[in-house]
């Protein structure tokens, strides 16, 4: 692509390391915003750059959040008891959207890929595993996707707490093998978790 402006050229170098945005559609974005006031430009970068500047993660579950204790860990309502074991923010979102479970979360960051240079180092498995240790936790829900690294990163947190005193169980039906989470419909979702069935049993059927 040949730029008759420097300046131009580097914004669109820039945006088109975004996932999925390749250089026409950064070309396009940023041409968009050389027509709005200066003004929406300000406000976006000011948004990524609070952002990035005073993220914070939750210190019980892990999940990107405001403050030291996210929204779902200070509920009292919340049963600390059942902790559903999820990949990133947007499985928490996406089963919050259920309205069909009242457990807390664990946020892992990822999945072990050893493809990617994900390692069981880069999660947060020792943090769950002290966690299950500690013994105020009654369940565990693997709810990763039903993909070759979700099903390793189940089966690595499996061994881990094996022999500890808490009840493993995996989300059910309705997700399909190799579905990712987040693009499952609610319905699906919310009765995937209600039915769910023991970890070991699933192991079983594969
Ligand atoms: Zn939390």
């Amino acid at each position: 692509m040949d730029f008759s402006s420097k300046l131009l050229e580097n914004a669109v170098n820039e945006m088109s390391q975004l996932p999925g945005i390749g250089k026409r559609t950064a070309l396009r974005l940023v041409l968009h915003l050389l027509k709005q006031p200066q003004q929406h430009t300000e406000l976006l970068v000011n948004a990524l750059h609070t952002m990035r500047d005073q993220i914070n993660f939750c210190r019980n579950c892990h999940n990107i959040s405001d403050t030291q204790l996210c929204e779902i860990c200070a509920n009292p309502n919340r049963d600390a008891s059942i902790v559903c074991v999820v990949e990133d923010i947007r499985d928490v979102m996406a089963i919050e959207n259920t309205s069909r479970f009242k457990g807390q979360y664990h946020v892992l960051g990822g999945k072990i890929s050893p493809m990617d240079g994900v390692g069981p180092g880069e999660l947060t498995i020792n943090s769950l595993v002290n966690k299950v240790k500690e013994g105020t936790i009654d369940e565990l829900i693997f709810a990763l996707s039903s993909t070759m690294e979700g099903d390793t990163t189940n089966f690595y947190i499996f061994k881990q707490i094996e022999g500890l005193d808490v009840i493993t169980t995996t989300i059910a039906r309705g997700i399909s093998v190799g579905d990712e989470l987040e693009y499952a419909d609610e319905i699906t979702l919310g009765r995937s978790i209600i039915n769910r069935i023991p970890f070991e049993s699933s192991l079983k059927s594969n």
